[in-house]
Parts: C-alpha cells; sequence; structure tokens
C-alpha cells in the first residue's frame, strides 16, 4: 500500500485521548492476545509485507551543549566519539545518492544542535533542495526549531522534521534537563504548523518504570494529528555515559511498546530503531509482527551501530517482506534496489559520515 494511499484519510478512525491506564492495561494483556490485538490493526491500515526504509546520516558529530543523558554526542559525557563539523553539502548529496541506490526512500539528515543557528541554516536548505532532487523524501533532526526556521525548512521542501519526545514527562529530567518536555512540544507545534510531516517517538531501556513507557506512547498518541513516523528506540549503552551500565530492558517489553504503539497509533509507520543491531533475526521479526514496518539501513544510527544492510536483505527475504518504494507499482525497482545493496554493501561511506 503506497503512503499516498495512507495520507488521504491519516486520521480517521485515530484517537486522541487515551489516557494511562488504559495503555498499562494493553501492556498487561497476555502476549499472544497483544500480537494479534497489533497485528489486526497493522493489516487494516497497512500492507503487512511491506517495510520503508530510510537513511540517517550524520551532517555534523559531537559537541553538542546538551546532556541528554543516553547520548554519545553530548560534550558533558566523556566518550571516545570524533567530532565532525557540518558536512559539506557535496559530501551529504554523494551519500543520498549511495542511499537512493541502495533502497531507501528518505534520506534522514541529523545535526548535533541544541538548535540551528541562523549562519547554518543556508547550508542545511541548500541540502534539503539537493536532496528533494534526487526524487527522495527529505527528513532532518536539528534540534529545536523556531516557526521560523520551520518555515525556512518547509520553504526549501523538507518533508519530515525528526523530534523525539525521548521518555515521559514523569521520567524526562532524569534524562535531560538543558530543555524542557515543553520545548520539545512547542518545536513539534512549529514543524506540523509550518505544514511539515512529524516523526517523533522515544527510547525505553533508560531506567523508566513501565508506566513511563504508557505515558510516553500517550503523549505521542494524544497528539494531533499523530506523528506520520513514531521511532521506538531501544537505548544503546555506550561507555562513557551517565547510563552505561542502566539495566537492560526485558526484551519482551520492548516488543509490547512496539505493539501497544502499533494500536495506538494505526495509522503512522512505527519505526524499529537505535538497538536493532543488539536484536537477534527472531527479535527483529517480531517486533515487525508486532506492527513495526519502518527501519534505517546503513552500518551508524548516527552514532551507534546499526546492522549491515545485507543482513537486512537476507532477513526481508526469510520474512518475505518487501522494501516499500515511493512509487509503489515497479517491482523492477526493487530489484534494482537489491542488486545495488548487494554491489555496495562493503561502501565505506556511511561509516566515514557518522565518525
Ligand atoms: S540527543 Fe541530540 S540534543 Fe541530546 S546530546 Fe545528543 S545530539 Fe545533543
Amino acid at each position: 500500500m503506497s503512503q499516498a494511499v495512507l495520507s488521504s484519510g491519516q486520521e480517521s478512525n485515530v484517537r486522541h485521548n487515551w489516557n494511562v491506564k488504559e495503555v498499562e492495561a494493553l501492556f498487561a494483556l497476555p502476549f499472544n492476545d497483544l500480537m494479534f490485538q497489533a497485528q489486526t490493526v497493522h493489516r487494516q491500515n497497512f500492507n503487512a509485507n511491506e517495510v520503508q526504509v530510510s537513511t540517517l546520516l550524520s551532517i555534523k558529530t559531537g559537541a553538542c551543549p546538551e546532556d541528554c543523558k543516553y547520548c554519545s554526542q553530548s560534550a558533558r559525557n566523556k566518550t571516545d566519539l570524533e567530532k565532525e563539523r557540518l558536512l559539506a553539502t557535496e559530501k551529504v548529496l554523494e551519500a543520498a545518492k549511495k542511499a537512493k541506490e541502495m533502497g531507501s526512500t528518505r534520506f534522514c539528515m541529523g545535526a548535533a544542535w541544541r538548535n540551528p543557528k541562523e549562519r547554518d541554516m543556508p547550508y542545511v536548505l541548500n541540502m534539503v533542495k539537493g536532496v528533494k532532487e534526487l526524487g527522495m523524501e527529505t527528513c532532518m533532526t536539528l534540534g529545536m526549531l523556531s516557526k521560523d526556521q520551520a518555515d525556512q525548512l518547509q520553504d526549501a521542501g523538507l518533508d519530515y522534521y525528526n523530534h523525539n519526545l525521548d521518555t515521559s514527562p514523569e521520567h524526562y529530567n532524569q534524562i535531560i534537563t538543558t530543555r524542557t518536555y515543553q520545548d520539545r512540544l512547542d518545536t513539534l507545534d512549529n514543524v506540523r504548523s509550518a505544514g511539515m510531516k512529524v516523526c517523533s517517538g522515544g527510547i525505553v531501556g533508560l531506567g523508566e518504570q513501565a508506566i513511563d513507557r504508557a505515558s510516553l506512547l500517550v503523549q505521542l498518541a494524544n497528539l494531533t494529528p499523530q506523528p506520520e513516523s513514531v521511532p521506538i528506540n531501544m537505548l544503546v549503552k555506550v561507555e562513557g555515559t551517565p547510563l552505561s551500565d542502566v539495566d537492560d530492558l526485558e526484551s519482551f517489553d520492548f516488543i509490547r511498546c512496539i505493539a501497544v504503539a502499533r494500536i495506538m497509533m494505526p495509522k503512522s509507520h512505527v519505526r524499529l530503531s537505535a538497538g536493532r543491531s543488539s536484536m537477534n533475526e527472531q527479535m527483529q521479526s517480531l517486533c515487525f509482527l508486532a506492527g513495526a514496518n519502518s527501519i534505517f539501513y546503513g552500518c551508524k544510527l548516527l552514532t551507534t551501530e546499526n546492522p549491515e544492510t545485507d543482513q537486512d536483505i537476507a532477513l526481508f527475504e526469510k520474512l518475505g517482506i518487501n522494501t516499500e518504494t515511493i512509487d509503489d507499482d515497479s517491482k523492477d525497482v526493487e530489484l534494482k534496489i537489491k542488486t545495488a545493496v548487494i554491489d555496495n554493501q562493503h561502501s565505506d561511506l556511511f561509516h566515514n559520515a557518522a565518525q
């Protein structure tokens, strides 16, 4: 099913009045009942054998002034990450071309900033225009945005803006103190008002309680309209960050989180994001069964590991999953994509870009 079909009537049958109690009740369902419900909702809204694929490139790495306790890019965390200034536009476009050849329909560009400075704007606007000219969807994550910056990005052709809520409002102060929950909601509001699509989700495994996962999903689902894209990340513990030795989240709790997100946000793409490299094929398959229908390709997710692209293709083949294309009617495109993935699997572009 194409995205164009899904966007028409995107909001019909979507609820925005979820409360934490009823979401906790969903989490408490027997696992098989929860999976059945999630898969039923998934099939009502999507082709259950199709996954959308994006590529994420870090366009500016490290030295971020924010204090997100999970992040290797915060200047306050002593990690061995190599910093990198804003990449030249040509380098970004070269990576986007490669991503397109490898089957990505959306190119996401991430910068480790509190917010873009006015002097950065001409560069990022040019990147958006260039990637659009390649015929790809564009997404950026640059930190907080003012109304004016959101308008400029929309005018340049930016399709999606990513800004995660990260965790519940109740757990938030344990994780970040340099920007407020309301700052995040305000940025999402500016993005929406400018007319762009919203990509917003969170991270689980941050030492939060089960009720925090329910509360995060309530925040996301009650946004009006709901985010078109909802990344659910499993914490990748990075040495040198305050969360490096937090207790692991039980795998089934993660899968339940995907399933509940699918039920609450039936029309959104639920993205299986960071943490995928530590999940075996069976766990990823259960996430797809629970309703995840989007992933990132590429060896690095900003600065943490992501599975090799050829492993993803092999898993998709085992499961009979097709990648969602922008122009949905050409199986030739898909074949070309798979060939290009195999040809490009040893390309080091995506490694270098994020180091
Ligand atoms: S998550 Fe983003 S805002 Fe927070 S420290 Fe990392 S790069 Fe900066």
